[in-house]
């Protein structure tokens, strides 16, 4: 048998460090074994995947060194790679169960579902579908589809016992199938959920190991029964530890930046982050620290994965890639690395039409453009209250400026315009003195060119992480701060 493993993103937001360390570990395992590792991008849902982010993760993954046997943009003899591409292939086999009874068609409205689950959570029970289309006859269902009645396909799951797994990490897992919810397969749209396109196409891909984050533990009992209704063998089972922020939660952009291309832009090397996701849960046998993918791919067992919760510590990143920049680059590769990260033309060449109109010297560039290639900015919350804004008002601002920003696709000098423009207006305050705060938490000072320009000449990770900087340096968003906050913000959208 060829081991076989994949990983398998959803493009709908920024390349996360989650993705790169499960698929690290994927490719680790895979090569360890002699087998093959492929990347398959699991777009069934239309409405929030973008080509913009397939691509952003596709560049993030290789900028890390990370690469796959098959996939979207190399091929392979199992495409095609992308879901959404496969639409036929999960009608046919929603079919196949449709026609053996493991699964069915539920015509239940939006309205009975919602009051269902209200009458659930009310009365604290299991929240999940009830089994209210499970018997229909078949005459029934005939004559509703004959009316092109709106419908869903779901899976039939057993009330009672339990389903038990073992997982090669964690050993024997045991959930109550009571707890498993008769999942939709496909929806009204014909498109198939997560569910049932992860399984038919690990399936289909021949993956003989789903190598995941610890977070899907609980969809196991599902897949495990898709693989028994299909008459399948199925993959064997990993679920890796969740990485962390330092105060032990799941790690999360609110206390963390998770997109990768935050530490691109911060100017880490790649090799470095690849070799701190590596130390995620697992480490050498020597215990070094430092150490490349091909020490890694040497020498790597599974086994040695702690389940103990790894902290992704951006001050130990930091650290260990100061270590790689003394003792792995000589000053030329130094010199040649810098120049790849920012210190080029293309970068100089974006930022010269706003900086000529206020240069006088050559070195004006520098005051001019520091910002552009600097980390986090020594600014002050004085900075941001001499803007005129009292406290409370600069979190406000900032935090709904930053949930806006969040939900811009495409980073570009009108969308983010129109984004803060929006909180401006929502806000009743005038687009001057609302941007004026925005000035220092993103270019240090009022005196930078447009703040939209800037932003979009930083990237929106970065941006969005000064602006996130700038929060905390106002003493940042409690929990409840942070509900009443975004029931405010839900009011003004
Ligand atoms: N598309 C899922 C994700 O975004 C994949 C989960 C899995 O590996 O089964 O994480």
């Amino acid at each position: 048998m060829t081991v076989r493993t994949r990983i398998a993103p959803s493009p709908t937001g920024d390349p996360h460090v989650g993705t790169a360390y499960v698929a690290l570990f994927n490719m680790a395992f895979a090569r360890s074994q002699g087998g093959q590792f492929l990347l398959r991008i699991e777009d069934t849902d239309r409405t929030r995947s973008t080509p913009e982010s397939e691509k952003a993760i596709l560049d993030a993954l290789h900028w890390l060194g990370l690469d796959w046997d098959e996939g979207p943009d190399n091929g392979g003899p199992h495409g095609p790679y992308r879901q959404s591409e496969r639409s036929d292939i999960y009608r046919h086999h929603a079919d196949l169960l449709l026609q053996t009874g493991k699964a069915f068609r539920c015509f239940c409205s939006t309205d009975r579902l919602d009051s269902l689950r209200k009458t659930q959570m009310e009365d604290k029970q299991q929240v999940g579908y009830d089994g209210h289309c499970l018997h229909l006859s078949s005459e029934d269902v005939a004559a509703r589809l004959a009316n092109h009645e709106p419908h869903v396909v779901r899976m039939e799951v057993p009330r009672e016992g339990q389903c038990t797994f073992d997982d090669m990490l964690r050993g024997e897992i045991s959930i109550d199938w009571a707890q498993i919810d008769m999942q939709v397969l496909l929806k009204e749209d014909g498109m198939p959920t997560y569910h049932l396109a992860n399984v038919v196409d690990d399936h289909l891909m021949e993956i003989t190991h789903v190598i995941r984050g610890e977070e899907w533990i609980n969809s196991a009992p599902k897949h495990i029964l898709l693989y028994q209704y299909f008459g399948w063998e199925r993959p064997v089972f990993c679920h890796l530890p969740l990485l962390r922020n330092t105060d032990k939660s799941k790690l999360s952009k609110r206390k963390n930046p998770t997109s990768i291309l935050f530490y691109q832009r911060m100017g880490y090397l790649p090799e470095a982050l690849l070799n701190y996701l590596g130390r995620m849960g697992w480490s050498m046998p020597d215990e070094r620290e430092k150490f490349t993918l091909a020490d890694m791919l040497e020498v790597f067992d599974i086994q040695r994965v702690s389940l103990g919760g790894p902290v992704f510590d951006v001050e130990k990143l930091s650290w260990l890639n100061g270590m790689w920049i003394r003792e792995e680059l000589s000053d030329e590769q130094l010199a040649d690395r810098l120049q790849e990260w920012a210190l080029n033309r293309e970068r100089l060449m974006a930022f010269l039409p706003f900086a000529k109109q206020r240069m006088e010297t050559l070195s004006d560039i520098a005051p001019l453009g520091n910002y552009l290639v600097s980390g986090m900015l020594p600014i002050s919350a004085d900075d941001l209250k001499a803007t005129g804004m009292d406290e409370e008002q600069l979190v406000i601002a900032l935090q709904f400026a930053l949930w806006r920003l969040e939900s811009v696709q495409v980073w570009q000098r009108d969308n983010i315009f129109n984004a803060l423009k929006a909180i401006a207006d929502g806000l009743d305050i005038k687009l001057k003195p609302f941007l004026a705060p925005f000035f220092i938490a993103i270019a240090g000072s009022s005196a930078s060119i447009s703040v939209m320009d800037s932003m979009h000449l930083l990237g929106a990770d970065m941006s969005r992480a000064r602006l996130r900087h700038a929060i905390e340096l106002l003493g940042g968003v409690g929990k409840k701060k942070l509900k009443k906050l975004e029931s405010d913000y839900q009011q003004l959208a």
